[in-house]
């Protein structure tokens, strides 16, 4: 089943429920997450609350995002069924509680929880989600926050794989990372890539569609045919899968600001439909506005 993160799912994320990063009471049994095997010690497996890079072997488990707090125990029984290797690592890829709100279960679980600055900075505050109106309170948990934070790039090395993670400024928040597991040669670009889907820019956590388009050229420049390309939620991707998401960004982006330049109104802009050949899933009228909130807001 395809994960999408609608609107509907952003505003559920606001809900005290999903704002606390304790798992929900007993419920009833579930079925197995799905897992893709990406490479030889890399798998993904497809959470609630997005899709989740597993790597593994003798030298411990590494995760890239932490799933939804109710879905973090499931998440482990995935990677359980991988390898019984002790969790070591997460990385978040940004803030947002889809990719942070296991934090406190999977530290529970012997990881150290790693992130940008910002995630953690963001998550001991209330969060705005902008043009969805939501509220997101503060983690309640110290275990929920990251306990180590990087400000430009970070590399592990683990089970023979290099993982690097690296900052990209001011692109779906201001706290993202992509992470590229460098022999694997699978890149997780968490939200900042939208599989099929009109991609959310969060435009009160510094987001930017400028941004989204400069993350996508950063991963552009290091990937290549074979490169495996995994975004927060939705199927795998190829360079050209990423390529082509990348100049519809940037066509939209130009058409919108050509409205903005032309005096026009964002309804009038919605109206001119500036999406116009690229029917993705999603709400439109939220996408443009979104883009549109970005491009009013100052360029980092
Ligand atoms: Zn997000």
């Amino acid at each position: 089943m395809k994960t999408l993160l609608t609107a509907a799912a952003l505003l559920a994320l606001a809900t005290p429920a999903f704002a606390q990063t304790t798992p929900a009471g007993p419920a009833a049994p579930q079925p197995p997450l799905p897992v893709q095997r990406l490479a030889t010690n890399v798998n993904l497996v497809i959470g609630e609350g997005g899709n989740i890079l597993v790597l593994n072997g003798p030298e411990g488990v590494l995760l890239v995002d932490a799933e939804l707090p109710q879905g973090a125990p499931r998440v482990m029984a995935a990677v359980a069924g991988i390898d019984p290797s002790p969790l070591r690592f997460v990385i978040d890829t940004h803030w947002h509680v889809d990719h942070t709100g296991g934090n406190r279960y999977l530290t529970g679980q012997g990881a150290v929880i790693i992130a940008h600055d910002s995630v953690r900075t963001r998550r001991m505050a209330t969060q705005t989600l902008r043009v969805y109106g939501a509220v997101v309170p503060p983690a309640r948990y110290p275990e929920s926050l990251p306990i180590m934070t990087f400000d430009s790039s970070l590399t592990l090395h683990l089970n023979g794989e290099t993982v690097r993670a690296f900052y990209t400024p001011g692109a779906h928040t201001d706290g993202d990372v992509l992470v590229h597991f460098v022999n694997a040669d699978v890149v997780h670009m968490g939200d900042t890539y939208s599989a099929g889907v009109y991609p959310y820019i969060d435009t009160a956590s510094g987001g930017r569609i400028a941004g989204l388009i400069a993350a996508a050229d950063r991963v552009l420049a290091i990937a290549d045919d074979d490169t495996r390309i995994v975004p927060a939620h939705g199927p795998v991707g190829t360079r050209t899968d990423l390529l082509a998401y990348r100049n519809m960004l940037a066509v939209i982006m130009a058409r919108v600001q050509a409205g903005i330049d032309a005096g026009k109104s964002l309804e009038e802009i919605q109206a001119g439909n500036p999406a116009a050949g690229y029917p993705l899933e999603g709400d439109l009228g939220q996408f443009i506005a979104v883009v549109h909130d970005s491009l009013m807001q100052p360029q980092t």
